[in-house]
């Protein structure tokens, strides 16, 4: 069997020897199948939690209640889940409780999708209870029975039913389609992390055009948050071909074709409850794209102020607004020839500055420290001390 499945078949085999089954599960079989490249190998058991912590001599509880024992094993990671079904939901979200069962088929079955419900053994073998090789021939995304009550349990699966059409290209099938219709309105139940974490990956997929266009033809947009108001900015973010930005560019492209002003993007951020950090981030680079509309190239300047990345990002996310293919080389090319990269390369400080001029000190320091920045940046005068001294002295600052 292909990497990464070889590596992890000893972990089936030592399940299998304590008495148990296990097998291969959930996106990476289908990715498998699809011939794509697969991230990470989930493992389903019938052995419980105690009995997986049992068998192997390294493993960390991250999610016991749910049935998940991470099982390190020659320098990897495997998740490995014990078989369950989920009955009772709550409020449309998680399961209230998850029972543990010893039958494959049982597990398979609460998963959302056909083609995230096959299984495969350690020869390869692939276990297929609900068609869903039919369904990846087909490119098609159907629920594992009813759609209407696989989406009332837990509607996040409406939206994983979206970005899985991003990632995938995939349709979603007619009952499918229009069980999504019908229960739109339960995205508003679901807590916003999970929600933004597919929203995420729907934003990086290859058929991100196709996912949005199905977010508006579903109206699905209307429940998630901050969107409700911006069907055109969603049509108009569809046509750009955005193929090799990142995830903090592809939110900065969103806000600018949405329109959100300045002022409110760090609320439209947070109800996304987007880390402050990555908020910071996305602002910087819409305030970079919109400096570099006003001008021909990157000014030194701008340059300095944003810093490299910042000034990529904005370069990347311009070209596309622009219709330009982008010059990230260029930019990167002017960053490297900034005479500083920072105030703290300056050859002088405050203190220099008091000292020279005898005054005492107050706000006309820092002005003066910026003035010379700005010089400095822009090869207006030399980052040397002696120079400095005569440029402050010739502006009768000294
Ligand atoms: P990716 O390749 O993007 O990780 P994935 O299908 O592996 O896609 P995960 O979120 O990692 O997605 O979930 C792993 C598996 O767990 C899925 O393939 C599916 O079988 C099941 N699953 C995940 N979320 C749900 C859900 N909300 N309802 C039912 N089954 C789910
Ligand atoms: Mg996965």
């Amino acid at each position: 069997m292909k990497q990464p499945f070889a590596s992890a078949i000893p972990i089936i085999e030592e399940i299998e020897k304590a008495g148990f089954t296990a097998y291969f599960v959930g996106g990476a079989v289908r990715d498998h199948l699809l011939k794509k490249p697969i991230h990470d190998i989930d493992i389903a058991t019938s052995a419980t939690p105690v009995e997986v912590k049992a068998i192997f001599k390294s493993t960390v509880d991250i999610g016991i209640e749910h049935g998940t024992v991470m099982v390190l094993y020659n320098n990897e990671t495997y998740e490995v889940t014990t078989f369950r079904t989920e009955s009772e939901y709550e409020d449309f979200r998680r399961p209230k409780d998850v029972a543990f069962v010893r039958n494959l088929r049982d597990d398979l079955q609460r998963r959302d999708f056909t083609m995230n419900s096959l299984a495969m053994d350690k020869h390869g073998n692939i276990i297929d209870y609900f068609d869903g090789k039919t369904d990846l021939a087909n490119k098609r995304i159907v629920t594992v029975g009813s759609a209407h009550d696989r989406f009332a349990e837990d509607a996040l699966r409406m939206m994983r039913a979206v970005r899985f059409v991003s990632t995938l290209g995939f349709q979603l099938e007619k009952l499918t389609l229009s069980s999504v219709e019908a229960n739109r309105h339960l995205l508003e139940k679901i807590a916003v992390e999970r929600i933004t974490a597919e929203f995420e990956k729907l934003l990086l997929g290859e058929a991100r055009t196709k996912a949005i266009h199905l977010m508006v033809q579903t109206k699905i947009y209307e429940h998630l948050p901050m969107l409700r108001p911006h069907r055109d900015g969603l049509l108009l973010l569809s046509t750009f071909s955005c193929g090799d930005l990142d995830i903090n560019e592809m939110w900065s492209l969103l806000l600018i074709s949405c329109q959100i002003p300045h002022q409110d993007t760090e609320q439209f951020l947070r109800k996304w409850k987007l880390p402050v950090k990555r908020i910071k981030t996305v602002q910087n680079i819409i305030k970079s794209v919109s400096e570099r509309q006003k001008k021909q190239h990157w000014s030194s300047m701008d340059l300095y102020n944003f810093g490299l990345s910042i000034a990529e990002s904005g370069e990347k996310v311009f070209s596309i607004l622009s219709e330009k293919s982008a010059d990230v080389k260029s930019v990167r090319d002017a960053y490297d020839k900034l005479p500083i990269k920072s105030r703290e390369e300056l050859q002088i400080g405050g203190r220099d500055v008091i000292e020279w001029s005898g005054k005492p000190p107050g706000p006309w320091v820092k002005e003066a420290i910026a003035n010379i920045e700005n010089s400095v940046v822009e090869k207006r005068l030399a980052n040397k001390k002696e120079a400095i001294k005569e440029w402050l002295k010739q502006w009768k600052m000294i």
